[in-house]
C-alpha cells in the first residue's frame, strides 16, 4: 500500500528563500520548486481522534518527508482541533532514538540484525523457555497505545492464543477494567459503556475525570475544552469533583474537592438521597432496568451525612448534588481515572451509571448514550437485547489467588508471578507496546523481576524503562507509516463518525507491516518456525470473521456464501481488508451490494475528512447482551462488595497522613512521549504539587526537593507548592523516571523526573477487577536531606 496523495495531491510550491544577511536590501530572492502533498489523517496518540492535515515535501533524491502537521479544518468531528501532541508524529517519526532496525542483545549490549536473524532468535529463546518449563511459564504484556492500532486489536488475539498461556496481562488493570466490568455486568459487553452526550447535556458532572488534560477517555470526543464551554455557553452547567483544581475544573462553574478514594461513598450518598427525596425517576429507561430495588437497599447506610466526614465533602453539598442531577432537563456523570484506578473501582464505575439511570438520564439526549459503532462492536452483532454476559473469575493467580477478567490477570500481580519460584513461575514475557516498569505499581520490584527472567521479546519503538530488559526488540513503522482506524475507541464516541487512514510515508522496503510482525510471532509461538508466512494468519483471522458474519442470523449478510463475500473483499492481506469486512457486514455497511449506499473502505477512503453517520440516539434495548435482557442495574459480584465499603466508612477520614494522587499534562502521553523536545522543554512538569498549609506544617519549600516514602518505595522530586490541591493530598504526574540505565532515549534522560510507580502500592487493588489502586496512597512527605 503506498503513500495516502490525500485529496489534494502532487501540487508545486513556490517556495521563496530569502538570504537573511539581505533581508532588508530589496531581494534578488530565489526561487525554487518544491513539490508538496497534502494528506490527511487519523491522529493515534490519544482517544480524542483528532483529524490532522499533513503537508509530504519530496526531497531532490525523491525521499520524503513531512513539513507540517495541522489540525484538519474539515475533519468531521475535530473541526481542526489538535493538542500538542498531534503535530510531533513528524519528530516521533524523525526521532534518532526510535528503534529502525531489529535488535538483539549480545552479551549485555543490543545489535541490530536482520529480521530474519531476530525471528530465528525468538524462536530459540522462547523454545528454550517452552520446552524446559511448559506454555504456563510464559507471559505477556500488551500496553496502552495497542487500543489505537488496528494491527493490534485483530492480530494480537492469534498471538496470545500462540502463546497458550492464561498470564496475560495489560495497561487495561491500571486503568478502565473496573469500568468495562461493571457495563459488562450492566449491559453485557465490556465496551458497551454509556458515554456522556456532552454536546447536547444540561449538567455534567465529572468525577475523577480531567479530559482538558488528557483529552477525554472512554468518551471519544475531540476539543473537550470547546466542547465544555458549550455547555456553559447554552446556560448548562458543569461540576468537577476532585481532590485537584484541575483544568477542567478551572472551566467548570464548580470545584468540589473531594478526599481521594472516596468516590465510590460520594456516589452511593448521592443515589441514596435521590431514593430518600424521593427523587428517582428512571424515565424512558425504566422498563429496561432490572434490579432499582436491591441498588436501593445497596446504597441506604451511605447517607449524605455518614459519608460527608470520610468523603471532605459536607453532607448539603452532596445531597445538592443529587438534586442537581435530578432537576436538570438532562444530565450525565462521567468518571474516570480517579475514579477506576481507586480502592473501589467497580463499584464507582457502576454507580456512575446507576446515578443516570435513577434520574432517568440513561439513553436519552443529554444524558449518558450508546454509541452505534461501524465496525467490531460486540453490540451491533448477534440478536439485539440479549446475549451471554460475561463470567468473571473462571481462574485465579498462582501466588496471591487473584482472580483474571475479561481473560487478564491483573497487572498488579506480574512481578510476584515472575520472582516468585515455584510450579507455573513465569520465566519469559512477550511485551507489545508496553511499559509496565513505568505504568505498573511497585515499579522496582517490577524492573528486578524482569532482570532474572530466561527471555523477553518486545515489539516495541523504544529501548525504554522494560524493553531494556528485551533479549530481542522488533520495531513496529512509525505512525506515519501504518495505516489508522480506531476500531475500539469508535465505539466510544460521543457521535457516531467513521474515518481511515492511509499510510502517510512509505515504511522502508525491509521493515515489515505491524500485523506481519505479530502474525509471524504467532507462528512461532504455534510451533511453526521463524520463516512462517504471516498470510497464513492473516487468512485464518479472515476466515474467522467471515464465517461470523454470514452465521449472525441478524446481521446483514446471514446466509451469503462465504467465498462470495471473500472474493468481493480482494485478495490483499492485512488490516485493511479485515476492516473492509466488518464495515461492510456491520450496521451501516453495503452488506455486500444489498444495501448499495452503503459504508465500505473504498468510501471511507473516499472520505478523508471522516463521514459523520449522525449523533447519538437511543439504543435501549437492543444494545444489551445480558442474559436477561434488561440493563442489570444490581449486578450480584458489585452487590457483595458492599461489606467492604462499609468498612472503608467505619474506617473514617484518615489523620494528618498524607495521599498521593496522579496527574495528566497535555504534553505527556503516559511513558512514551517524553523524547520528544518540543513537548519536554521549558519548566519542569515532573514535581510533587503540595498545598501551602501542607507545605507549611511538612517544612516544604516551593522549588527544594522532598522525599516522598510509600510502603514500596521512595523518590525525591522538587515542590510545587499550589493551591490548587486540596490539603492532604500531595500529587505527581505519571510515566516519568527515565533515569534507569540502558535506556536509549537521550532526550528524555535529560528531562528524568521520578516515576510516581515507585510509591504505587502492588498489594492495593481493587477487589472486583483487580486493578491496581493508583490514587489515595498513604505516603510520608519530607524535605529531601541533601535540601535542608
Ligand atoms: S488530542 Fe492531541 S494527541 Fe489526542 S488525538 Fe488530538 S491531536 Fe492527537
Amino acid at each position: 500500500m503506498g503513500p495516502a496523495a490525500g485529496a489534494a495531491g502532487w501540487h508545486h510550491v513556490a517556495m521563496t528563500l530569502v538570504d537573511p544577511d539581505r533581508a532588508t536590501a530589496s531581494p534578488p530572492a530565489v526561487e525554487e520548486e518544491r513539490a508538496t502533498r497534502t494528506a490527511f489523517r487519523t491522529c493515534p496518540l490519544c482517544e480524542a481522534g483528532c483529524g490532522l492535515e499533513i503537508t509530504v515535501a519530496r526531497d531532490e533524491d525523491g525521499g520524503e518527508r513531512v513539513t507540517r502537521i495541522r489540525g484538519d479544518r474539515d475533519d468531521v468531528f475535530s473541526h481542526g482541533f489538535i493538542c500538542p501532541k498531534g503535530s510531533t508524529l513528524r519528530q516521533l517519526h524523525d526521532d534518532p532514538d526510535r528503534v529502525r532496525r531489529p535488535l538483539v542483545k549480545r552479551d549485555g549490549t543490543f545489535v541490530e540484525v536482520s529480521w530474519d536473524e531476530a525471528f530465528a532468535a525468538v524462536e530459540r529463546l522462547l523454545g528454550a523457555v517452552i520446552e524446559a518449563h511448559g506454555r504456563e511459564s510464559l507471559a505477556a504484556y500488551v500496553g496502552n497505545p495497542n487500543v489505537h492500532n488496528i494491527s493490534a486489536l485483530l492480530y494480537l488475539k492469534p498471538l496470545l492464543r500462540a502463546l497458550g498461556t492464561p498470564n496475560v496481562f495489560s495497561a487495561s488493570t491500571v486503568d478502565q477494567r473496573p469500568k468495562e466490568i461493571s457495563s459488562a455486568l450492566m449491559f453485557g459487553a465490556p465496551l458497551t459503556v454509556p458515554v456522556p452526550d456532552i454536546d447536547r447535556t444540561h449538567h455534567l458532572l465529572l468525577l475523577g475525570a480531567n479530559p482538558v488534560e488528557s483529552n477525554g477517555s472512554l468518551a471519544t470526543a475531540p476539543d473537550w475544552p470547546g466542547r465544555l464551554k458549550a455547555i456553559r455557553a447554552r446556560g448548562g452547567r458543569v461540576v468537577v469533583v476532585d481532590p485537584r483544581r484541575t483544568r477542567t475544573a478551572e472551566l467548570a462553574d464548580e470545584w468540589i474537592a473531594i478526599r481521594p478514594g472516596t468516590d465510590a461513598l460520594l456516589l452511593a450518598a448521592i443515589a441514596a438521597a435521590l431514593f430518600e427525596e424521593g427523587l428517582v425517576d428512571t424515565g424512558s429507561a425504566g422498563p429496561h432496568l432490572a434490579g432499582v430495588e436491591e441498588v436501593s437497599s445497596f446504597v441506604s447506610p451511605f447517607t449524605a451525612e455518614a459519608v460527608a466526614e470520610v468523603v471532605g465533602v459536607d453532607s448539603e453539598t452532596i445531597r445538592r448534588l443529587a438534586r442537581d442531577l435530578a432537576a436538570a432537563p438532562s444530565a450525565t456523570v462521567y468518571g474516570r481515572m480517579g475514579t477506576t484506578t481507586a480502592e473501589f473501582g467497580t463499584v464507582a464505575s457502576w454507580l456512575v451509571d446507576v446515578c443516570t439511570a435513577l434520574t432517568g438520564n440513561l439513553d436519552r439526549p443529554g444524558g449518558s448514550m450508546f454509541t452505534r459503532p461501524a465496525a467490531g462492536a460486540p453490540s451491533t452483532r448477534g440478536a439485539p437485547g440479549v446475549g451471554r454476559g460475561v463470567r468473571l473469575g473462571r481462574r485465579h493467580t498462582r501466588v496471591r489467588g487473584l482472580s483474571e477478567s475479561l481473560g487478564e490477570l491483573p497487572v498488579a500481580c506480574l512481578a510476584e508471578e515472575i520472582d516468585t519460584p515455584g510450579d507455573g513461575q513465569i520465566r519469559a514475557l512477550v511485551t507489545i507496546a508496553g511499559n509496565p516498569v513505568s505504568s505498573t505499581p511497585n515499579s522496582d520490584r517490577l524492573d528486578a523481576a524482569l532482570g532474572g527472567l530466561e527471555a523477553m521479546v518486545a515489539v516495541d519503538v523504544y529501548v525504554n524503562e522494560t524493553t531494556r530488559h528485551a533479549d530481542v526488540i522488533l520495531p513496529a513503522p512509525s505512525a506515519l507509516e501504518k495505516s489508522h482506524y480506531d476500531l475500539a475507541l469508535l465505539q466510544l464516541a460521543i457521535r457516531n463518525v467513521a474515518n481511515w487512514s492511509d499510510p502517510v510515508l512509505d515504511k522502508p522496503v525491509d521493515q515489515p507491516d505491524e500485523w506481519e510482525v505479530l502474525a509471524r510471532l504467532a507462528l512461532i509461538a504455534q510451533g511453526m518456525g521463524a520463516n512462517g508466512d504471516p498470510a497464513v494468519v492473516d487468512e485464518l483471522v479472515l476466515d474467522t470473521l467471515i464465517t461470523a458474519s454470514v452465521d449472525d442470523e441478524h446481521g446483514p449478510v446471514h446466509g451469503r456464501d462465504p467465498a462470495e463475500i471473500k472474493e468481493a473483499l480482494g485478495a490483499t492481506p492485512g488490516p485493511a481488508r479485515l476492516l473492509d469486512l466488518m464495515l461492510r457486514a456491520g450496521p451501516y455497511g453495503d452488506a455486500f451490494g444489498t444495501r448499495p449506499d452503503g459504508l465500505t473502505l473504498a468510501a471511507l477512503r473516499d472520505a478523508p475528512h471522516g463521514v459523520d453517520l449522525g449523533a447519538l440516539e437511543p439504543r435501549l434495548p437492543e444494545v444489551l447482551r445480558t442474559p436477561s435482557g434488561r440493563v442489570e442495574l444490581a449486578p450480584a459480584e458489585i452487590l457483595a462488595d458492599l461489606p467492604r465499603l462499609r468498612a472503608a466508612l467505619e474506617r473514617g477520614a484518615p489523620g494528618t497522613e498524607m495521599r498521593l494522587v496522579g496527574r495528566r499534562d497535555i504534553r505527556s502521553n503516559n511513558s512514551w512521549m517524553h523524547n520528544v523536545e518540543v513537548l519536554v522543554k521549558g519548566k519542569a512538569r515532573c514535581t510533587l504539587h503540595v498545598h501551602p498549609d501542607d507545605a507549611g506544617r511538612l517544612g516544604l519549600v516551593d522549588g527544594d526537593a522532598a522525599t516522598v516514602r510509600s510502603r514500596v518505595g521512595q523518590v525525591t522530586a522538587p515542590v510545587e507548592v499550589t493551591d490548587s490541591i486540596r490539603t492532604g493530598v500531595v500529587s505527581l504526574p505519571h510515566g516519568w523516571g527515565h533515569d534507569r540505565a540502558g535506556l536509549r532515549m537521550g532526550v528524555a534522560q535529560r528531562h528524568a523526573g521520578v516515576n510516581s510507580n515507585v510509591l504505587t502500592d502492588d498489594a492495593a487493588v481493587d477487589a472486583i477487577s483487580g486493578n491496581a489502586v493508583l490514587n489515595g496512597i498513604p505516603v510520608e512527605v519530607a524535605p529531601a536531606l541533601d535540601s535542608s
